[in-house]
């Protein structure tokens, strides 16, 4: 089922690449794994997958340990400082970095352990009360300079989660609000700041989200099928 579930979303981001008049390799998908047991991610990476998202530490971590080295992991979801350790050195990118303490701290681990950490920043984009990521625009820019000029990580965009909506077109607004931002930003030349990825896009919009400009999208639901969050897998 997984491997039907990924060819069909594959098809879909080749379609609507094409239709954008971008090439393929512009988007990376990124398999959502959360709750899911390592068996499902274990047939997804034999299918060819190699990017998987994980919105937990401890269970990214988990899975880190199990699953072949070649996986890029990344980390999507609300992070706690207190964690940031379990996770540098493991993870290709965090996604989701939405205060300066924050990125303080992954600067702080990645220095120690002599790596640096590919961050996007969060953005609220459709400024929802119960969404993580910053709404304010002005503050964004603040922070992309700010963690651009921390040792040991690298500033490479952006990320929105949007609404959850029934018809993708309705996040069309919030997708070119991120581009646009970020084609902004880039155009102020910060130092240490590259703006080349947008981080949008899940199963219910993804494709509205590659036509515009989605470098990463994340998709879970129409991979994997629907998270049963009372299983004991399954985690909030
Ligand atoms: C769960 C999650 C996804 C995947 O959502 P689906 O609708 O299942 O594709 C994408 N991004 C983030 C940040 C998530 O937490």
């Amino acid at each position: 089922m997984i491997r039907e579930n990924i060819e069909k979303v594959e098809k879909r981001i080749s379609q609507a690449c094409r239709e954008a008049g971008r090439s393929r390799e512009e988007v990376t998908l990124i398999a959502v794994s959360k709750t899911k047991p390592v068996s499902m991610l274990k047939e997804a990476y034999d299918w060819g997958c190699r990017d998987f998202g994980e919105n937990k530490v401890q269970e990214l971590t988990e899975k880190y340990e199990v699953l072949p080295k070649d996986i890029r992991w990344h980390m999507i979801g609300h992070l706690q400082r207190n964690k940031v350790k379990y996770i540098v050195g493991k993870v290709f990118l965090i996604h989701s970095v939405d205060s300066l303490r924050l990125a303080e701290e992954i600067s702080k681990e990645s220095v120690k352990k002599k790596v640096t950490t590919q961050i996007l920043i969060e953005v609220n984009a459709a400024g929802e009360q119960s969404k993580f990521g910053i709404r304010d625009t002005e503050e964004v820019i603040r922070l992309v300079e700010q963690a651009g000029s921390l040792p040991g990580i690298a500033v490479r965009g952006l990320m929105t989660v949007a609404p959850y909506v029934e018809s993708g077109e309705e996040n069309r607004q919030y997708f070119q609000a991120l581009k646009q931002l970020s084609v902004d930003i880039m155009r102020k030349n910060i130092d240490n700041v590259n703006m080349d990825v947008l981080s949008m896009g899940m199963t219910g919009d993804y494709e509205v989200a590659v036509s515009e400009g989605a470098g990463y999208v994340r998709v879970g639901t129409g991979i994997f099928g629907e998270r049963d969050y009372g299983s004991p897998a399954g985690e909030k």
